[in-house]
């Protein structure tokens, strides 16, 4: 296991924030792991880093995952049982699914970040969500120092989220994931864009890796490019409301979007919410509101971790006083928490 010191991890997080790790140890075996000790708070597991806001420096060790291996467990005419390593990239696996004649991934192609983390908040775009296709994930168990394999239900999945974030954040690693993915595709083009960017393809017969090039032309014109401009996608989740809430502020504001979410409540759109307060393009230093996506706070160059995350507090400070909606935050913000205390 290759170890350093005193490592930056400016280039290891996908909004460029800067943060230095005591430690940072590379995994690239699941064997490895039992020479390891995890201290939550301290310690980190990093992936692609693009879905989390660093605040500070990490005091510990930071865990990089290089873990690689993508395989077919099982194969036939309907489908196969596929099996990834937690190091791969995610978009990598998903070529790899469609190279093999595999379907169910496509409208999840270029999600940054890798394999690892997409149990973590079961990943999700264009109508599809990891959860569609996940039979089970294997893991380190850190407390008690072995191995355990959770079936996706006992994994909690929801809309970007898990028990491996809530319950049981820090006690996981997660190793492999298994998925299951069909030989005959079914389309999901009912998500905004999608058809739309297959005719302007001229695509008369429609496949899974044309689906996967739309996918892909529709994020690139969509969302910033954290080469270019740090971010981490998606900075905060659309909130789900009661069905009364719904109505009230459909009432007040009729072009806010409102969608069923399950259980009678109602999922309003962030994006609307932010965009309607004024926040689209709005700058505090290098630390901003992306002037392409309401949702997507970038670091125009210079910006802390601490800076992003004190304005992502005022943007959600301001939805909340003018529709009584609370915000979450879609990544992981680690050394500082969401909400600051009455005494901080
Ligand atoms: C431009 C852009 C677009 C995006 N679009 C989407 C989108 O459409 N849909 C979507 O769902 N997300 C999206 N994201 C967010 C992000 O890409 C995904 O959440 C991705 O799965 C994060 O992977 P990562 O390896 O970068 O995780 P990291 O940022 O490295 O880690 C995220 C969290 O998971 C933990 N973690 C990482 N790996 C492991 C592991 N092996 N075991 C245990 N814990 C682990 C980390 O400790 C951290 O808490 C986008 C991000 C960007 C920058």
């Amino acid at each position: 296991m290759k170890q350093s010191r005193n490592v930056s991890l400016q280039r290891f997080n996908t909004f460029g924030v800067p943060a230095t790790a005591s430690r940072v140890a590379q995994l690239s075996r699941v064997e490895d792991l039992a020479r390891c000790t995890f201290m939550p708070g301290r310690d980190l597991v990093l992936g692609g880093g693009s879905n989390l806001l660093l605040t500070g420096d990490i005091e510990g060790t930071v865990f990089l995952n290089r873990m690689a291996g993508m395989r077919l467990l099982e194969d036939s005419h309907e489908g196969a049982l596929v099996e990834c390593a937690s190091g791969e990239l995610w978009h990598s696996m998903v070529l790899w699914s469609l190279a093999h004649g595999l379907c169910g991934l496509e409208n999840l192609s270029l999600i940054p970040g890798l394999v690892g983390a997409a149990p973590i908040q079961n990943i999700g775009a264009y109508g599809v969500e990891l959860s569609d296709v996940l039979v089970s994930v294997r893991c380190w168990d850190w407390l008690a120092g072995k191995p355990v394999e959770f079936t996706a239900e006992d994994c909690r999945l929801g809309y970007r989220t898990s028990r491996f974030k809530t319950d049981d954040a820090n006690r996981f690693l997660v190793t492999s994931i298994r998925m299951n993915l069909a030989r005959r595709f079914q389309p999901r083009l009912e998500y905004a864009g999608i058809e739309e960017q297959l005719g302007a393809m001229g695509v008369s017969e429609v496949t899974a890796d044309l689906v996967s090039r739309a996918v892909i032309a529709l994020r690139k014109r969509k969302l910033p490019d954290p080469a270019l401009v740090g971010n981490a996608g998606s900075f905060f989740k659309n909130p789900a409301v009661t069905a009364d809430l719904a109505d009230t502020l459909k009432a007040d504001f009729p072009t806010l979007p409102a969608y069923p979410a399950g259980d009678g409540r109602y999922k309003l759109s962030a994006a609307w919410m932010i965009d309607h307060c004024g926040w689209k393009g709005h700058r505090a230093g290098d630390a901003g509101v992306s002037d392409q996506h309401a949702l997507v706070l970038v670091n125009h160059g210079t910006a802390s971790g601490r800076e992003l995350l004190e304005l992502a507090r005022r943007v959600a400070a301001s939805v909340q006083d003018r529709f009584g909606v609370a915000l979450e935050p879609e990544p992981v913000i680690v050394g500082a928490p969401w909400q600051e205390s009455p005494d901080s």
